[in-house]
């Protein structure tokens, strides 16, 4: 326990709602972190809303919760294809049963990550940056003239453009979408395609068989390259942003697909587009739900 530190000023109650793990933390507004809790997410909603209520205390003016799939503003409804409990429930009102005089925000984790990227590390100096996040699922957000991009719910979904028709099933129930061939499990499906196997390799073992030359783990990544680079190609045509940045798990591999993502995108951008975006690793890591939860109240979106 760390709270003397935060006595004094005023802290938010952040927690990071994912598919596998639940991090909460209290941070305040000089982004001090205290308190700081992983544990796997509860297997039911019940137990998740008892899970974040016990966390109440009164030194908290504000909880701020990333949710790991759309939400709509007007309905307080969500969609989550990756964590099913929160489909259909209300989740601001259940909480508001034990959080009841404070204020409380919800948001789709990746625009969490985007605005926490955009705030505490670039420190707001760029005016256009999308941040794609590449875990358990594919998602993302856009920040435009220094605003991230929002309408009556969470926007940018990037996940779930098409990547290949009629492709790999989905869990939105559409077929084709990139978060079916860039997140976590895509490499180990592509592997298993490419060598006809059932194997259970996990990226980091599919990127330690490329250090040791094994040609389908590099073609593996290299078929990832390709459809990393279409859709930032697709996205940089339409918003020309300052930067993109890559979050998530597996931007702790980018060693080796980044340089040929890169290479594809400067050959089929449009030309007068060349050489504006940077496309980089973003450097939040595993506390960008966290931090950018905490953004969310201290700065606004
Ligand atoms: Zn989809």
């Amino acid at each position: 326990m760390n709270k003397e530190n935060l006595e004094n000023s005023r802290s938010v109650l952040a927690v990071d709602i994912g598919g596998t793990n639940i991090k909460t933390a209290l941070i305040d507004s000089d982004y001090n972190i205290a308190d700081e809790i992983k544990s796997k997410t509860p297997t039911t909603y019940e137990e998740l809303i008892d899970y974040i209520s016990s966390l109440y205390n009164n030194d908290i003016n504000a909880l701020s919760v990333a949710i790991p799939g759309g939400y709509n503003y007007d309905k307080n409804t969500i969609f989550a294809p990756n964590l099913t409990i929160l489909n259909g429930k209300n989740i601001l009102a259940d909480l508001k049963n034990t959080f009841k005089n404070i204020p409380i925000l919800i948001e789709n984790d990746a625009n969490l990550a985007t605005l926490g990227e955009y705030h505490y590390i670039e420190k707001a100096e760029i005016n256009n940056m999308i941040l794609l996040t590449l875990g358990t699922g594919v998602g993302g957000g856009v920040i435009i003239n220094g605003k991230l991009h929002k309408s009556h719910t969470s926007t940018f979904e990037i996940g779930h453009i098409i990547s290949v028709d009629n492709g790999r099933k989905c869990g939105c129930g559409r077929y084709g979408c990139l978060d079916e061939y860039a997140n976590l499990h895509a490499l180990t499906l592509t592997y298993n395609e490419l060598s006809n196997t059932e194997s259970n390799l996990s990226p980091a073992k599919i990127g330690a068989l490329v250090d040791e030359g094994d040609l389908i783990a590099k073609e593996t990544f290299y078929i990832y390259s390709k459809h990393l680079a279409k859709a930032i190609t697709d996205l940089i045509n339409i918003f020309v942003p300052d930067k993109v940045k890559l979050g998530g798990g597996l931007s702790e591999l980018s060693k080796y697909y980044l340089d040929d993502t890169i290479k594809i995108i400067n050959n089929d951008i449009f030309p007068l587009y060349k050489g504006i975006t940077i496309v980089e690793v973003a450097s939040l890591k595993n506390k960008a739900g966290v931090i950018g939860a905490a953004v969310n109240y201290f700065k606004g979106s």
